[in-house]
């Protein structure tokens, strides 16, 4: 494998994602980042709907992520919500309306018409492959995985459901395909 090459193909579909996401964003006047918080808090679980999990998955400044949430909760996509049980801890929860934004936005129309022309075989080994390449970046620069927690070495499944071993809290079987800010592989 020819690790340069991987890279630069890596890059330019990323470049070719970004431009279709900004080019969606802008007729509704937001930025990328804007897309990728919402996308974020469309896909995650009531552990990680916070600006510091938004921080930590996009990777940015605190001050980058608390300027976009702001945009998104004046445009009424998101909107806040203090948690019932420690007033500390405010839940960005977001709207039907930012809710129908992403459900246009995903997937790139570009990338499912692109996959479509690739076998079926093939789709699901990119997948598999992708998958693998984030994780062991992931853990080369020491980042949370932020991945499903159906697949989380704290998941449980007592005979009726899901417990979260960590929380001891129990799962619904939409919570566990949710990725969460507390999920860690197996060993
Ligand atoms: S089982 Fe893991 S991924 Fe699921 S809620 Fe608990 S810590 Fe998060």
């Amino acid at each position: 494998m020819n690790v340069p090459d991987v890279q630069n193909l890596l890059e330019r579909l990323n470049n070719l994602l970004r431009m279709e996401v900004r080019s969606f964003g802008l007729k509704y006047g937001l930025q990328p980042v804007q897309i990728e918080a919402l996308t974020y808090l469309t896909r995650c679980n009531r552990y990680s709907d916070t600006p510091q999990a938004v921080t930590e998955y996009l990777g940015l400044t605190k001050g980058t992520v608390s300027q976009s949430l702001k945009v998104l909760e004046q445009k009424e996509f998101l909107r806040k919500q203090q948690d019932t049980e420690d007033k500390r801890i405010t839940h960005l929860a977001v709207t039907a309306k930012g809710k129908k934004l992403i459900e246009h936005s995903l997937p790139a129309k570009s990338l499912e018409t692109a996959l479509g022309k690739i076998r079926a075989g093939q789709g699901s080994k990119l997948e598999e492959f992708l998958r693998s390449l984030l994780r062991e970046m992931q853990h080369i620069h020491n980042r949370k995985t932020f991945a499903a927690c159906h697949t989380c070495r704290f998941n449980e499944h007592h005979g009726k459901g899901y417990v979260c071993g960590l929380t001891k809290e129990a799962l619904s079987g939409h919570e566990i395909q949710l990725i969460c800010r507390e999920h860690e592989y197996p060993s």
